[in-house]
């Protein structure tokens, strides 16, 4: 059943919107959110009046603050289990620096228990479901995670430095995934338990923030992809499936004034704005089934060409700050995801 309502996306496209909580100390802020239904969201413009002030948008689903990390991966758990009958998947959080995408796919920092996000369930039911399957089908599942900015590719898993300490060889996987690795170039590491993967992406969150501090919080202006390839032999047959699985935390769709910033900062500023836009290219394109789709606008799209489009699924999280004073850059993301839906 799960399956079959997977199948029935359509286009193939589902946009989520998750609006953060206030937090904390912030209690008494104004919110810009008038209505939350399960798939309208109306926001009201603080610096109109009357009908002038109100807009509306429609999702697939609209998460309220109050809604929990088990919620959101309950809506999203059967992409999740396509990917081990062979799908591609992709899930994006886009939304600007401080509007939750980090909690969404990841948790807070050092999340444990109810707190953690999307990737971490994501793969504890990857290794859940296929360990239930041994009788029919043996799995094999790999990790890779790199980050772009400035349109570069960079390996969080390099066979450099602390992943010396992850006791698997790699050289084992080129054999076991012949179609080529998720993205070509970049480490991939073999799994066996949850417990390996957060040990991987621990490495590679720390090889994250090594750079964040030399470049001054890189982290909201990169994205970071964690990917996961999956081959499953099926015991009757002999025949194989390949699936694989991308979580993408998006670097911050903010805009920048350019008149207020120069030099590394703008060109930081202005890669990020090629890639989202690029993204939202590629997915409007394929919304609108439309026969050419720009994947080469962008290392991002690229990337993850083979993931997007044909028979792939793709998901993406706008997330909201719904403050006051974010309403401009929470317009602008509403914007972008109504494009896309
Ligand atoms: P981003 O990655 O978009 O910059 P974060 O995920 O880091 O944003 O979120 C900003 C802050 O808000 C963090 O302290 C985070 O823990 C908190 N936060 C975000 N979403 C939620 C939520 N749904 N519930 C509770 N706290 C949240
Ligand atoms: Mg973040």
């Amino acid at each position: 059943k799960l399956f079959n309502e997977v199948q029935e996306l359509k286009g193939n496209i589902r946009v989520y919107c998750r609006i953060r909580p206030f937090l904390p100390g912030q209690r008494e802020k104004q919110s810009i959110v008038e209505h939350i239904g399960e798939s309208d969201l109306h926001v009201v413009n603080p610096s109109k009046q009357g009908k002038d002030a109100l807009k509306s948008f429609k999702f697939n689903k609209i998460f309220s603050p109050a809604s929990t990390q088990v919620e959101v991966y309950s809506d999203i758990q059967p992409f999740i289990r396509s990917v081990l009958d062979g799908y591609n998947v992709c899930i994006f959080a886009y939304g600007q620096t401080g509007s939750g995408k980090t909690y969404t796919m990841s948790g807070p920092t050092g999340a444990t228990g109810e707190e953690i996000g999307v990737n971490y369930r994501a793969l504890n039911d990857l290794f859940s479901i296929s360990t239930n399957r041994t009788n029919s089908i043996e799995y094999v599942i790999g990790v890779q995670m790199v980050e772009i900015y400035n349109e570069q590719v960079r390996d969080l898993l390099s066979s450099d430095a602390s992943t010396k300490k992850y006791p698997f060889s790699t050289t084992f996987y080129s054999l076991f995934f012949p179609k080529g690795l998720a993205v070509p170039d970049a480490t991939m590491y073999p799994v066996k338990s949850p417990s390996d993967v957060i040990m991987l992406m621990d490495i590679g969150l720390k090889n994250r923030a090594i750079s964040a501090t030399a470049m001054n919080e890189r982290s909201s202006r990169s994205h970071s992809v964690v990917s996961i390839q999956v081959q499953g032999k099926d015991l009757n047959s002999g025949s194989t499936l390949f699936g694989n699985l991308h979580l993408v935390d998006l670097a911050g769709s903010e805009r920048v004034d350019r008149s207020e910033v120069t030099g590394d900062r703008l060109k930081e500023a202005q890669h990020i704005n090629k890639s989202l836009s690029a993204l939202g290219d590629v997915i409007f394109a394929l919304s609108q089934k439309s026969s050419h789709v720009p994947y080469r606008n962008s290392k991002l799209t690229q990337l993850l060409q083979t993931s997007l489009g044909g028979q792939a699924k793709t998901l993406m999280f706008v997330q909201i700050n719904s403050d006051t004073n974010s309403f401009s850059e929470s317009l602008s993301t509403l914007k972008f995801a109504e494009r896309v839906s």
